[in-house]
């Protein structure tokens, strides 16, 4: 037996993506400070378990999301409170996600219409099995008790 140093072997290996060019996985993680600036009333209106749209001073686009300056004419926007219900325009199964939501895959996401709004909200839809879900099919959404200040505390269930 030798007695050189020596640096402890890794227990773990390392997952290989490509040989040429070598492709592999590192882990990164990283705290992120950020403000919401002019979209905070968003995010409050999710505690309030409300969803708030912006509509265009000028024109009237009406937004299903924040937005601070009209995408059309740059006119200023207002806030409104959307629908209690709206409808599925679209949907996808997702198998694979960033780290943070792999833990719940397979996940549905969802485009909601509103009534008289001319963008769409993409959301998760929760409780409803895949062979279940239809186009326009009535849906609401559900808020989360405690807040993780981000769009995740809102997700949609059938409004049967
Ligand atoms: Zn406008």
């Amino acid at each position: 037996m030798s007695n050189e140093p020596k640096l402890p072997e890794i227990e773990r290996g390392t997952e290989v993506f490509a040989v040429d060019p070598l492709t592999i996985r590192t882990h990164f993680e990283v705290d992120y400070v950020h403000s919401y600036k002019q979209d905070t009333p968003f995010f409050h209106g999710l505690q309030k378990h409300k969803l708030l749209g912006s509509h265009c001073a000028k024109c009237n686009y009406r937004y299903a999301t924040p937005r601070s300056h009209c995408m059309y004419c740059g006119g200023k926007t207002e806030w409104f409170e959307l629908p209690v219900e709206g409808r599925v325009h679209s949907w996808t199964v997702c198998y694979f996600a960033a780290q943070e939501f792999l833990k719940d895959v397979p996940f549905t996401l969802v485009l909601v219409e509103f009534e008289g709004v001319d963008t769409l909200f993409l959301s998760r839809l929760v409780g409803v099995e895949r062979a279940d879900i239809r186009i326009g099919m009535k849906v609401k959404p559900k808020f989360r008790r405690k807040a993780t200040w981000s769009v995740r505390d809102v997700y949609f269930i059938n409004a049967k």
